[in-house]
């Protein structure tokens, strides 16, 4: 199994310290979220989100490039190259990029520091989670912005994944993908 984490259900990347606690995820780890995460995916009209050609083609290139599939580093290598690829169609500087694998752990630990324009990957690697932390490099905190955008992408993207996509409370599991 593939644990995808859409972001609501965990850690704020970027306000940690004022988080409010209202999640548990599958094992019953109480999670916290800040207001500003939606509480579903039913608030998310994932339609109305606004994404460029080139952004959209950068994800598909993802999306080929089989981001499930090989060993760590060679998905490492998979994962930075789209996240620079969507930043070149996006034309903002690349990030400095650190990943922290542990496939005992979920990517909700993940951040996305723009100050030092770095994101920091943890845990199991999440095609959701890596584009929720671009999407707070491009487009700003908004942790419903960061949410809508990336699971528009994902749906759009890897639309294998997305159908086998079930949410267990407010942590979304998928099965591992092909595609
Ligand atoms: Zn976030």
């Amino acid at each position: 199994m593939e644990s995808e984490t859409p972001r609501f259900a965990f850690l704020p990347c970027m306000a940690k310290a004022s988080a409010s606690l209202i999640g548990h995820n599958t094992r019953g780890v109480s999670r916290a979220m800040s207001n500003d995460y939606p509480e579903s995916i039913a608030e998310l009209d994932l339609d109305a989100v606004q994404i460029s050609p080139a952004i959209l083609n950068a994800v598909k290139r993802f999306a080929s490039s089989k981001p499930y599939r090989g060993s760590t580093r060679r998905r490492i290598q998979k994962f930075s190259r789209a996240i620079h690829d969507i930043c070149d169609a996006a034309g903002v500087e690349r990030p400095r990029l650190l990943f922290v694998p542990d496939e005992t752990q979920d990517s909700g630990q993940s951040a996305c520091i723009p100050a030092i324009r770095t994101i920091i990957l943890r845990g199991r690697l999440s095609v959701i989670t890596s584009l929720h932390e671009v999407s707070h490099l491009l487009n700003g905190p908004s942790e419903y912005v960061a949410c809508a955008w990336s699971l528009r992408l994902f749906r759009d993207c890897f639309p294998r994944s997305w159908s086998r996509l079930r949410f267990d409370g407010h942590v979304a599991v998928v099965t591992r993908d092909d595609t």
